[in-house]
């Protein structure tokens, strides 16, 4: 069985190298529509898949990082980089160009490893993360899976090479998360002990 959770940021970026010119020269935004989904074939104590409630403060803090913040691809002009730095508190950078694409795949890298550390208290088997969706218009989406999130073809994701501004930090409920959840840290959610 599938369960979907939907969030929602606005976020700015360029996409460079895209082939409408408004899109590769300018900074832009869109109100992203991001869809969340996980399938078990098990039910919890709850006869749920997965609690949405086991989100707050872990997936969605990481998710809600991109909120009013600007995406910035680890490649494009250094001087662009550290002026948008310089002028705006928050920001997330990322190993890929910021295109719904890449943005499915690097909120799958960092959804699945967010998953993968939090511990789960009320019987929930086998949970595991289908797939996001990533919707930057209303006419058109992206559907990142895990054969993608994982494909060198399209650009290997480092999920450390993934940097939060300070700013973004400091809106997580701890703001150590991200490094936590690079370490593999065991994450129990603290509205659920
Ligand atoms: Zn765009």
């Amino acid at each position: 069985m599938l369960i979907r959770k939907l969030f929602k940021f606005e976020n700015a970026h360029i996409v460079r190298g895209c082939s409408t010119q408004k899109c590769r020269s300018s900074i832009h935004g869109h109100s992203y529509e991001i869809e969340v989904l996980f399938e078990s074939n098990f039910l919890d104590h709850g006869q749920m898949i997965f609690d949405f409630g086991l989100m707050k403060r872990s997936i969605k803090d990481l998710i809600e990082s991109f909120d009013h913040a600007i995406a910035l691809w680890d490649s494009d002009d250094k001087d662009y980089i550290e002026d948008m730095k310089k002028h705006s508190d928050r920001w997330v950078q990322l190993p890929v160009s910021p295109s719904a694409e890449q943005f499915s795949r690097i909120l799958f890298v960092m959804v699945d490893k967010m998953l993968s550390c939090i511990q789960m208290v009320n019987g929930e088997k086998e949970v595991s993360l289908h797939s996001i969706i990533v919707h930057e218009t209303k006419t058109g989406y992206a559907q990142g899976f895990r054969a993608d999130a994982y494909n060198e073809n399209m650009g290997l994701i480092d999920p450390s090479k993934i940097l939060f501004s300070q700013a973004v930090k400091e809106d997580w409920s701890d703001s150590d998360l991200w490094n936590k959840v690079l370490a593999g840290e065991v994450f129990i959610n603290p509205d659920t002990v």
